[in-house]
């Protein structure tokens, strides 16, 4: 068995989080450690998929799901215009591994496109 990871901890209620989108199968949250203006992780809340490609080829139907959320959170905060970045292993700067999208934006001039 593997460790659940810290999103699947925060779906079980174990770790607080700062919710700010659900639905029945998707969990947005605030970033613990914020690289923009509005920086939010949005991650289904079933744990077996590691990256966005593994989730992609099996339920394309929850990662429409995941990314309508997270349409949805940056119209809320953002006025509809992100950027959408799913750090796909460990050299691309993925450190957990359960699927999430970064939704940034606001003050991105100087960012990199690294969460
Ligand atoms: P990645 O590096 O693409 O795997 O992104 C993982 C993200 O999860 C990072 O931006 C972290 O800041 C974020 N993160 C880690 N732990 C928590 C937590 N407890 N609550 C919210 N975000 C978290």
């Amino acid at each position: 068995m593997t460790e659940p990871s810290v999103f699947t901890r925060i779906i079980r209620g174990e770790i607080p989080a700062d919710v700010v989108a659900e639905t029945d199968r998707v969990l947005a949250v605030t970033d613990i450690n914020p690289q923009a203006a509005v920086h939010v992780v949005v991650f289904p809340k079933t744990g077996e998929y590691r990256d966005v490609s593994e989730l992609a080829a099996a339920e394309p139907d929850l990662l429409a799901e995941l990314v309508s959320v997270a349409k949805a959170v940056a119209a809320e905060k953002a006025g509809g215009e992100y950027r959408l970045i799913f750090n796909t292993g460990a050299g691309a700067g993925q450190t957990v591994f359960h699927v999430h999208a970064h939704v940034l934006a606001g003050n991105l001039e100087e960012k990199s496109l690294v969460g």
